[in-house]
């Protein structure tokens, strides 16, 4: 069988092969001749998945999957959540983004946090989504220099570290979208 995973991240492709074997090759959107920005314009993160996986499926035909992942602060309301990328504004800045999440939370006291990813599945037309969350908490500054995002102010629930602080293994072992792909895959290979 053959899959898209709607990204251009070769990193998360190659990942995601090992996992799955030979039985289903995976396609980037440059494998299938995708250089479309693909749209993204819903408020929820179920929304997003759901908008992108159908998009591939409509216009190319192929079955497919997609991403898309949220920081959810308890003390804002679920923010910056589906807004996460480009939460201090379209440039996407990381630095920019958790300076304004550590700004925000200068006088909170209640820290607790998630990151929460959904992938949206479609088969013939047909969709399934996967969850998958991490809890944790907002540190008060950032530590670390791994990983991406906002991986420096966040702390797993039961570890010491920042997820910048622990390495690439570590983290996918716990992480939202690690504990997302396990569903998606442990799906699929029901169909190999
Ligand atoms: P995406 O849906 O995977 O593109 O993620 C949206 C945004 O959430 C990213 O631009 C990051 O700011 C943030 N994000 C997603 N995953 C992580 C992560 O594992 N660590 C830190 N930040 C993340």
């Amino acid at each position: 069988m053959k899959l898209v995973f709607a990204t251009n991240n070769q990193h998360k492709l190659r990942e995601l092969q090992q996992i799955l074997g030979n039985s289903i090759q995976l396609l980037s959107l440059t494998d299938i001749g995708c250089t479309d920005e693909v749209p993204e314009n819903q408020e929820t993160l179920e929304g997003n998945a759901t908008e992108k996986a159908f998009y591939i499926y409509n216009k190319f035909g192929y079955n497919c999957f997609a991403d898309d992942t949220g920081l959810e602060i308890e003390a804002l309301n679920g923010a910056p959540g589906v807004y996460s990328a480009r939460y201090a504004g379209p440039e996407k800045l990381a630095s920019d983004n958790m300076a304004r999440v550590l700004r925000e939370m200068e006088e909170i006291n209640s820290r607790k946090a998630r990151f929460r990813t959904v992938i949206s599945l479609v088969i013939d037309g047909h969709e399934k989504q996967f969850e998958g969350i991490v809890d944790g908490e907002i540190l008060r500054e950032a530590r670390g220099t791994a990983g991406f995002g906002y991986d420096p102010i966040f702390r797993p629930d039961r570890f010491a570290e920042s997820f910048a602080e622990m390495d690439a293994e570590a983290k996918n072992k716990i992480s939202h979208r690690g504990r997302a792909v396990e569903k998606l895959v442990d799906y699929l290979k029901s169909f190999s």
